[in-house]
Order: C-alpha cells, then sequence, then structure tokens
C-alpha cells in the first residue's frame, strides 16, 4: 500500500500545503518551496521514493527559513541536502522511534 501525499502539513504554527505541479524540465528540480504562499510544490514526474526525499528536503527548507537558521542561501542548500535523505532514513528505519517521539502521553 502507498501512503498519500497529504495535503498539508504544520510546523509549529504554520500550515504548509503541499502540491504535484509539472515544474520546468530545464530547471532540474524536484521541487520547491515558496514562502510567502506557505507552498510546497513537487514535480509530478518524479517516482514515489524521490518524492518522499523531495518532501523532506523542502519541508526541512520551511523550518530552515521560518527558523531562519542560515544567512547564506547556499548553506542551506548543502546542510538541507546532506540532512534530508538521514532524516528520511531514520524516520523510515525506527517506526518505534517515531512512535516514541510522537506520542502526545506524558
Ligand atoms: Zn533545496
Amino acid at each position: 500500500m502507498t501512503a498519500r501525499l497529504p495535503r498539508r502539513v504544520k510546523l509549529g504554527g504554520q500550515s504548509w500545503t503541499l502540491q504535484r505541479v509539472h515544474l520546468d524540465d530545464e530547471l532540474g528540480i524536484f521541487g520547491r518551496f515558496k514562502d510567502r504562499q506557505s507552498l510546497i510544490e513537487l514535480d509530478a514526474d518524479q517516482g514515489i521514493d524521490q518524492e518522499r526525499n523531495t518532501v523532506t528536503h523542502e519541508l526541512l527548507h520551511a523550518v530552515a527559513s521560518t527558523a531562519r537558521v542560515f544567512d547564506e542561501p547556499d548553506d542551506e542548500e548543502r546542510v538541507v541536502s546532506a540532512l534530508a535523505p538521514w532524516l528520511l532514513a531514520m524516520l523510515r528505519d525506527n517506526p518505534a522511534l517515531v512512535s516514541y517521539l510522537t506520542a502526545r502521553d506524558s
């Protein structure tokens, strides 16, 4: 069973919309985030595994932007690109960890 792409993701007090679109092939990008619109666009032609990495990547951009982590866009791209596959693998490979981290009991 393939999980559905969520339409919205909450980050702090902000809700981001995830949307599949056909991005310009010449740009060679899998996704992009539009800060002012709280919108993450995902290229509709990518495979599901790539799309999951792209969602993770773009959400890390959203966090970095909202939290104003980086002064230099190149630094943000480098760090986000390095962390996204590791974060996704950590979540995918450790469902017990995800349950523990996301539990609301005390
Ligand atoms: Zn990026």
